[in-house]
């Protein structure tokens, strides 16, 4: 037997009990205060109604609070703020390329690039982000915007695919990490996707604590079939095919390897 999460339209339904034996799927509904949490995700801070913006305002989203945080602590991040930015503050944007994008104030033309780059490598490393299992992040900004932020070019051309510098040196550290932007979780089905990565994700570290063994990594593989092949059989293959042929005197690397595809996997959403 093994827990499942799901999640429906508005109301937060945590399941489940997928009894493997009979391959019956039980759903069970348990009211959101009734569930017993800890999971950690990170979130740019000016989405929790924190004043650390530019203006000294904030971008508060309710259903952060309200809905995501009965179930998530939640561990916020500014990293403007915690490079002693201050507030207010003038606004900044990312010039260059998308590759090694500068963040350059506005008004002064002073260069926050190096400043911001060191402290976001060492940011995602402390304890309290090595936890996490998720990361929402505030759209178009340049520091914390994960797709598709504003980026002006050498000829002052501006194109909008770039991300922010927190966001990259997030997605570097923890590459199969969940992260997503505020705005997509409002459509029911990506934000079912994210929820389901998170609770998936913190699976995943459980495997990771204590002594790895090949054994331990096939018994969660055969816990997550389902879950697996609801998304993608192809890659459930995959997954079964990398066991199969996995060095069982290595089950690091095949642990590694496998996580990767695993929430790989998971990415795909389904349209309800
Ligand atoms: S987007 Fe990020 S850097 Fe900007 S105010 Fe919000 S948390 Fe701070």
């Amino acid at each position: 037997m093994t827990s499942r999460y799901a999640y429906f339209g508005d109301t937060l339904l945590i399941a489940l009990s997928a009894q493997c034996d009979d391959r019956k799927l039980q759903v069970t509904d348990i009211e959101t205060d009734e569930i017993n949490t800890t999971l950690a995700v990170g979130v740019s801070s000016c989405l929790l109604g924190n004043r650390v913006r530019f203006d000294g305002g904030h971008k508060h989203d309710r259903y952060l609070t309200e809905v995501l945080g009965k179930v998530f602590t939640f561990v916020p991040v500014c990293p403007e703020i915690e490079t002693g930015m201050g507030v207010p503050r003038e606004t900044i944007d990312l010039h260059g390329t998308v590759d090694t994008p500068r963040l350059v104030g506005n008004e002064t033309g002073v260069d926050h690039t190096s400043r911001m780059n060191r402290y976001v490598a060492r940011r995602v490393q402390q304890r309290d982000l090595a936890n996490i299992c998720g990361f929402i992040l505030k759209s178009k900004s340049p520091t914390c915007g994960l797709q598709k932020v504003r980026l002006y070019g050498s000829s002052g051309r501006v194109s909008y695919r770039a991300r922010g510098l927190f966001a990259m040196a997030l997605s570097r550290r923890y590459p199969s990490l969940p992260m997503i932007e505020e705005r997509p979780l409002h459509d029911v089905d990506t934000r079912d996707n994210f929820i389901t990565r998170v609770f998936a994700y913190a699976r995943l570290h459980q495997l990771w604590r204590g002594r790895i063994s090949f054994a331990r990594l096939v018994e969660f593989h055969e816990r997550e079939r389902y879950l697996l092949m609801s998304h993608s059989s192809k890659r459930c293959q995959i997954l079964d095919k990398l066991l199969l042929t996995a060095d069982k005197r290595r089950p690091a690397i095949a642990r590694d390897q496998y996580a990767t595809m695993f929430m790989q996997a998971l990415k795909r959403v389904h349209s309800s």
